[in-house]
C-alpha cells in the first residue's frame, strides 16, 4: 500500500502545503481520500490520469476536503470524452449521509449539461466496501454538529491505513475500534488549542500512542505549526510519528 500526500494542509491553502488530500494505490487501484479544490493541481502536476482514479472517500462536507469533488469528476469527464472511443469509466464515491443530495446541488450549480453524466455510484454507509482487493471500512468521527463525518480505514491484504479526516478529542468507542493497531494513521493536528473540533499534536499522538498504530503522521498544518509540531513530535522517542508534507509517499 502506497500513501501520496497531495495536500496536507488546512483550508487556507500555502504554496507548500494544499488543502485536504491524499492518493493511496493498493491492488492496483487508486483512491483519493478526501478532494479539495486544490486536489485536481496536485493530480496533474504528478500527471495522474483523471480516469485512473476508482473512488474518492470524501471524510465530510467542509470546503477543504469536499469542495473538489465537483472539479475532480467534471475533468474527469471532459478528459474521457477527448479519447476515441469514449469510454467513462466508474467512479465510487464514498461520504457520510446526505452525500448524494450534496452532489446533486453542486451539478444544479455547476455542471449544468442535462445529457452529461459520469457513472458515479454512491456509498453513503459506515458499512465495509471493496474496491477490487481493498478494503474500505468507513467510520463514524465526531467532528461539527453541521453535518455527520466519517474517517476511514484502507485495507489491502495485511496493511492498513487509517485517516480519520478532521476529528476532535472527544469520539465513540467505536472510532478507538476502528482505527486501532493499524500501520499508518493518517491523523489530523490542527488544532493551536484544546477544543471540540480539532486535535492538537499531543492530542493526536496520544491517540496514535493508544491505538497502536506503527507510524503516526500528522497533517492538516499550517506552515507556521510545523516547528512547535516537530519539536512535540520529538518528546515521544518511542514512537515513529512524521509530519506530512505535500508530495510525501509512504510505502508499508
Ligand atoms: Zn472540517
Amino acid at each position: 500500500m502506497k500513501l501520496t500526500i497531495l495536500g496536507s494542509g488546512t483550508a487556507v491553502p500555502s504554496k507548500e502545503r494544499f488543502s485536504s488530500s491524499y492518493l493511496i494505490e493498493a491492488g492496483g487501484k487508486r483512491l483519493l481520500a478526501d478532494c479539495s479544490a486544490t486536489a485536481v493541481a496536485r493530480l496533474a502536476e504528478r500527471n495522474i490520469d483523471f480516469g485512473s482514479i476508482d473512488a474518492v472517500a470524501v471524510t465530510h462536507f467542509h470546503p477543504d476536503h469536499f469542495a473538489g469533488l465537483l472539479p475532480f469528476v467534471q475533468a474527469r469527464y471532459v478528459g474521457e470524452l477527448q479519447v476515441r472511443p469514449v469510454l467513462h469509466r466508474p467512479l465510487a464515491l464514498f461520504g457520510p449521509p446526505s452525500l448524494r443530495q450534496r452532489w446533486h446541488k453542486l451539478r444544479e450549480v455547476m455542471w449544468v449539461e442535462p445529457n452529461e453524466f459520469a457513472p458515479l455510484s454512491f456509498f453513503e454507509s459506515d458499512e465495509p466496501c471493496r474496491i477490487g482487493t481493498v478494503v474500505i471500512q468507513p467510520f463514524p468521527v465526531r467532528h461539527v454538529e453541521w453535518f455527520p463525518s466519517y474517517g476511514y480505514r484502507f485495507s489491502h491484504g495485511a496493511a492498513s491505513l487509517v485517516y480519520t479526516g478532521d476529528a476532535g478529542p472527544v469520539q465513540e468507542d467505536r472510532f478507538f475500534e476502528m482505527i486501532a493497531g493499524a500501520d499508518c494513521l493518517l491523523i489530523e493536528a490542527a488544532a493551536r488549542q484544546p477544543g471540540q473540533t480539532h486535535l492538537t499534536v499531543e492530542q493526536a499522538i496520544e491517540i496514535g500512542q493508544r491505538s497502536g498504530a506503527k507510524k503516526t503522521v500528522l497533517t492538516h498544518l499550517r506552515d507556521n505549526q510545523v516547528t512547535d509540531a516537530q519539536a512535540i513530535a520529538s518528546r515521544y522517542a518511542s514512537q515513529d510519528i512524521e509530519i506530512a508534507t505535500d508530495g510525501m509517499e509512504i510505502v508499508f
